[in-house]
């Protein structure tokens, strides 16, 4: 655990500067806009550690798999989210003498992420090796009005002299991933141009030929006045810049503003792409900073209005649980349906891919409960667009008959995950991706959805369950065989309740559908049927299945089993491991780690999660003690869910431990490893452990319950809802809970268990019992 951030309800602040902690800062004041992100690099040269980042959301390289033994069925390639050109380096001279701060003395250092207006600021004295001394100011922000476009601000005061202050704007092609695994360069550069004023780069990936053009503009000030300059041209191997000099009195402030378009062949013809980005930096310089930045802030504060959290009493948990929405907000934003949420955003290179199970178990409850429904279907309609790949998947695999089944992990559809015990077995990540229709389905009525896309996934999933699920005639019951739960610290295993049962779940629910657009919309039934070459048959055997499925069950304990052979296994809790060998994952050999009981992440209670209505209070406290010591919570995915169980069952304490361990993950980088990236994925989690866990909010059969409980360290929180067209916001104290809605009529909901009906723009007072 590593606190050195300064504490805010609104911004996440760096005081002084240490340049190691810089990689971790790099990965938390990080910039997104849902089409390209940047991690928090400084705009001149640096030469400490620094990982240099900036990705372009859907560009990415088939990295070539390198894996030690060859498995029939590993994919040939891995979809790598690409460390693009940078585009927002400025290198910053003073009488010839380069600035970086590695190797000046740095003064009052600053960097401040404000994540109400979404920019990242920096302010600091250097003294340069040659005793000169000049503060800087920067600021920088990816629009998010106007998406194709980034504006930096950059200024430079002389304090103890007058002399000569250079800037070298510039873009460099000339950038890696480190993560390559032949360290191979992924870009070729196709064109440069520079002019006085401006600059131009093409790239193009390797390989699959996504284009990429950057085109930037800049203006200079100096005491409010434009200078006039004679910019020098330069243009390097995968370089091009200016160099623009100004001289500079001491105490007077020179300023640089450079404005940058970034546009890609995801969406412009390649004849017609720098032209575009030519026309984006035109058109923000044009603007300017100021009103780039009014209308940047205008977006944030629509975004803020739906998914902010209010924690009145705990400064620290305000700015954890602030950092977490801005994330995911800037991460997607559901304007492009190619696009998705990946575990670290555009914060870092780990991971590759874009696309797990984490997009449709926890991105998609925050954005279904916080968006607009267009952003989560259009989650969803990127798995509908990437089925075809997911039958030939499934097809490789040796299943047929439309059987579909999704990657772990993917861009483009095709799996590029090459574990066996992952990429075969981890097959749970097809029931999330039905999980998520029936959420999305559940909180909008868009049945529409359904008719045109959700029914054909559902029923290729269906399709691959029935045919990965056997019958033992030893047992005269169903079974899955060869699995790895959502805890991949067993693998291989026979009978994960968790999967056994998301399976059944799929297949009953898949019928359901069926029969709903059979009645609602005949003619759209007909159509899939005949496109899916349907049979009822299929639903006899899914009931069959159904009717007879092997659930792992001790009936000492009276719990459901992980797995079959979950109690041979030597039983131990974690408070039995000694914190010299945790995280165990550190420690251990592999194989100790399978044989051993301990739980990555929350595998059976994941499951008791997802299907908590059908579970008493008794049963859901019986599980949760017993599987949460034996869980070592070392997916960030784990601490959430069980923040969520301990709020139902009363355990406020326990919430909010849990609560915590998610909300300051990468702020206090508990795991150290906020270097290589945020946890993006499991920022949605967090969302979850307060408004369904403190919040208890829950859809049921139709209906809206809150259940609210509140942390004894917090005075007050507020969370604000969409459901149904109602904007409903939630405020709850110790005394009970108030609710607001605003749209779409009357809302009828629980809460406490009492039956509540609110009118539009009006508001309710529910006390707590
Ligand atoms: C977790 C998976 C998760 C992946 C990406 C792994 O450590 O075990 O459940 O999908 O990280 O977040």
């Amino acid at each position: 655990m590593k606190k050195y951030l300064t504490t805010d309800e609104w911004c996440i602040i760096e005081d002084g500067f240490n340049p190691a902690n810089h990689r971790s800062s790099e990965s938390i004041f990080s910039l997104g806009n849902g089409k390209m992100g940047q991690r928090a690099n400084f705009e001149e040269q640096y030469s400490g550690p620094s990982l240099q980042g900036s990705y372009i959301a859907g560009i990415y390289y088939p990295d070539k798999t390198r894996v030690g033994w060859w498995k029939n069925g590993y994919p040939e390639y891995f979809a790598k989210v690409l460390n693009s050109p940078n585009y927002i380096g400025i290198d910053v001279t003073i009488d010839g003498e380069m600035l970086n701060l590695y190797i000046c003395k740095v003064s009052e250092f600053r960097r401040v992420l404000n994540m109400k207006e979404g920019h990242l600021s920096r302010s600091f004295k250097a003294e340069l090796p040659s005793g000169k001394i000049i503060e800087v100011k920067t600021q920088r922000f990816l629009s998010m009005a106007d998406t194709e476009t980034a504006a930096i601000r950059y200024s430079v005061t002389p304090i103890n002299f007058s002399g000569t202050i250079t800037f070298v704007p510039y873009i460099d092609g000339g950038v890696v991933n480190t993560d390559s695994n032949y360290d191979e360069a992924f870009w070729n550069i196709l064109e440069m141009d520079v002019k006085g004023g401006q600059a131009s780069l093409v790239a193009q990936t390797k390989k699959l030929d996504f284009r990429v053009a950057f085109s930037m503009r800049y203006k200079t000030s100096i005491s409010g006045n434009e200078p006039v300059l004679r910019p020098e041209l330069i243009k390097k191997e995968a370089w091009v810049g200016n160099r623009v000099s100004i001289n500079c009195q001491q105490g007077t402030t020179v300023t640089i503003e450079k404005y940058i378009g970034v546009c890609s062949t995801l969406n412009y013809s390649a004849d017609k792409l720098r032209a575009a980005a030519d026309t984006q930096a035109e058109k923000a310089i044009g603007k300017g900073f100021d009103t780039m930045l009014r209308e940047h802030v205008a977006v944030w504060a629509g975004k803020w209005r739906h998914s902010d959290i209010k924690i009145e009493g705990d400064v620290e948990a305000q700015q954890a649980i602030r950092f977490n929405i801005f994330q995911l907000n800037q991460t997607y934003t559901g304007e492009d349906d190619r696009l998705n949420v990946g575990p670290k955003g555009f914060t870092g290179e780990k991971y590759g891919g874009t696309t797990y199970w984490d997009t449709e178990a926890y991105c998609i409850p925050f954005f279904v409960s916080t968006a607009d429904p267009k952003v989560t279907r259009q989650l969803l309609i990127y798995r509908y667009k990437h089925l075809e790949r997911a039958i030939e998947n499934a097809q490789k695999l040796g299943f047929s008959g439309g059987a579909a089944l999704y990657p772990m992990v993917t861009i483009n559809g095709e799996e590029c995950h090459n574990e066996w015990e992952i990429t075969f077995e981890e097959i749970h990540r097809n029931g999330a991706i039905a999980f998520a229709i029936h959420n999305y389905l559940r909180h909008t009525l868009d049945y529409k959805y359904l008719e045109e896309y959700g029914l054909e996934v559902l029923i290729g999933i269906a399709r691959f369950w029935s045919q990965r699920i056997t019958f033992s005639e030893e047992r005269g019951k169903y079974v899955m065989l060869g699995v790895t739960g959502p805890n991949e610290y067993e693998n291989n295993v026979n009978n994960n309740w968790y999967t056994n049962r998301l399976a059944n779940w799929c297949m009953r629910y898949t019928a359901q559908c069926i029969a709903k657009v059979k009645t609602d919309n005949p003619q759209a039934w007909q159509r899939i049927s005949q496109k899916t070459h349907f049979s009822d048959t299929e639903i006899e055997r899914w009931h069959d299945i159904n009717e007879r499925m092997h659930y792992p069950f001790n009936e000492k304990l009276n719990i459901f089993m992980q797995q079959d052979g979950y109690m041979d296994k030597e039983q131990l809790t974690a408070a039995e491991l000694p914190a010299s060998e945790r995280p165990i994952n550190q420690h251990w050999s592999w194989d100790r780690i399978l044989r051993s009981c301990f739980i990555k992440q929350a595998d059976t209670l994941q499951g008791i999660y997802l299907f908590e209505d059908e579970f008493d209070t008794d049963t859901i406290a019986r599980h949760f003690d017993f599987y949460e010591p034996r869980t070592v919570h070392e997916s960030s995915l784990s601490p959430c869910v069980h923040a969520i169980l301990a709020a139902r069952i009363g355990r406020t304490d326990k919430a909010y431990e849990m609560y915590l361990r998610t909300s300051r993950l990468d702020l206090d980088d508990y795991n150290s490893e906020a270097h290589e990236g945020l946890h993006i994925t499991s920022m949605a989690g967090t969302w979850m452990s307060i408004v369904e866990g403190f919040g208890g909010k829950r859809v049921y059969n139709g209906k809206l319950f809150l259940n609210p409980i509140i942390p004894e360290q917090w005075q007050s929180y507020t969370f604000t809802i969409t459901f149904r067209g109602h904007d409903i916001d939630v405020i709850v104290d110790a005394k009970g809970t108030t609710i607001k809605q605003r749209g779409n009529g009357q809302l009828s909901l629980s809460v406490y268990g009492q039956e509540c009906t609110i009118g539009d723009g009006e508001a309710l007072f529910v006390k707590k019992n």
